[in-house]
């Protein structure tokens, strides 16, 4: 007999979803006399931003917003960044704005990400924006782990009262997804390098988050019968091809929902921008009615 395989939690289908009721907000938004703006910001080049900054232009252009990339040279100075976010938060045609991490070394990301107006914050990274995470308030959420929530929601996979296991507490993936679903009344478990038997955290979990950025580090034999598992993991081996940080296969026999790397949590990251973007703009037009 042969064994039972998870059924695959396909984010570029329901990125897809996503996106086309984002284009649709926007489109009657922009109607009404407000096109959604975003403004990405890349310094260096870094080869795997440079992709992910032209994935999240052609995104948003797609999705009918008005987008404003800019591309600076790694010998790009700490106040000249500072300067140009400055003027992306004065400007009122753009109602988003995304620094590109990793900054080459040398530049204080932390410093930049804190000169982003929170409300234009569609990466959730500001100190206003985690406060608000932290605190159960209405705030812009981060995108990778607002996309893993998605993809769930989406799927119909529950979280309140499960067993959630996150492996990795970083501050972009890990501990917002811990947070997001602990809002979701899920008992929550953050794992990480220091974790004893990580083999046995993961075991008891019906819903297992991967962030680490180790390839197959989660082993097949490590996942719960029917656990939902979503791997954050972009690894390249040295072969070219990518790989997350599950081994996907003999994970895929023990498991009831995964996603697959390429085409799981990744196009969901980009569509919760576009989501977050969108929700700012939103605002933005109607400042009143937010409020209420
Ligand atoms: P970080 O490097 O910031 O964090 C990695 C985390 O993994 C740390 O908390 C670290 O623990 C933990 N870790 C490292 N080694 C182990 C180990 N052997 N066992 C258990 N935990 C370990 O990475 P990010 O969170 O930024 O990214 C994680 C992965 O997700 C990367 O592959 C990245 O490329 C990918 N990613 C994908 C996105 C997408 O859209 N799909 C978006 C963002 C990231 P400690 O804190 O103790 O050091």
């Amino acid at each position: 007999m042969s064994a039972a395989v998870a059924r695959v939690l396909d984010g570029k289908a329901t990125s897809a979803l996503v996106r086309a009721e984002v284009r649709e907000r926007a489109l009657r938004l922009a109607a009404a006399g407000c096109t959604p703006g975003l403004a990405v910001v890349l310094v260096g080049d870094d080869p795997a931003s440079q992709v992910y900054v032209r994935n999240k232009d052609k995104a948003a252009h797609e999705a009918g917003f008005h987008v404003r990339t800019a591309r600076l040279p790694a010998a790009t100075s700490q106040a000249e960044i500072e300067a140009l976010v400055a003027g992306l938060n004065a400007d009122p045609s753009l109602h988003g704005i995304l620094v590109q991490l990793p900054l080459p070394a040398g530049l204080d990301a932390e410093r930049v990400v804190a000169c982003i107006d929170p409300a234009k914050d569609v990466d959730g990274l500001t100190a206003t924006n985690v406060a608000a995470l932290v605190m159960g308030r209405p705030g812009l959420r981060p995108c990778t782990p607002a996309g893993c929530i998605e993809l769930l929601d989406r799927h119909g996979i529950e979280l309140e009262g499960r067993e959630v296991v996150v492996v990795g507490r970083s501050l972009l993936v890990g501990k917002p997804f811990a947070l997001l679903a602990l809002e979701r009344h899920a008992t929550v478990t953050i794992a990480h390098s220091r974790t004893r038997d990580l083999a046995a955290v993961c075991g008891r979990a019906d819903v297992l988050v991967a962030a680490v950025g180790r390839p197959r580090l989660v082993q097949g034999p490590w996942v719960k019968p029917g656990a939902a598992v979503l791997d954050v993991g972009i690894n390249r081996l040295p072969d070219g091809s990518l790989v997350g940080d599950v081994d996907y296969a003999p994970a895929a026999e023990r498991a009831g929902w995964i996603t697959p790397v390429p085409g799981g949590v990744g196009p969901m990251t980009i569509a919760m921008l576009l989501a977050n973007t969108l929700r700012s703009a939103e605002r933005a037009a109607a400042p009143a009615a937010a409020r209420s």
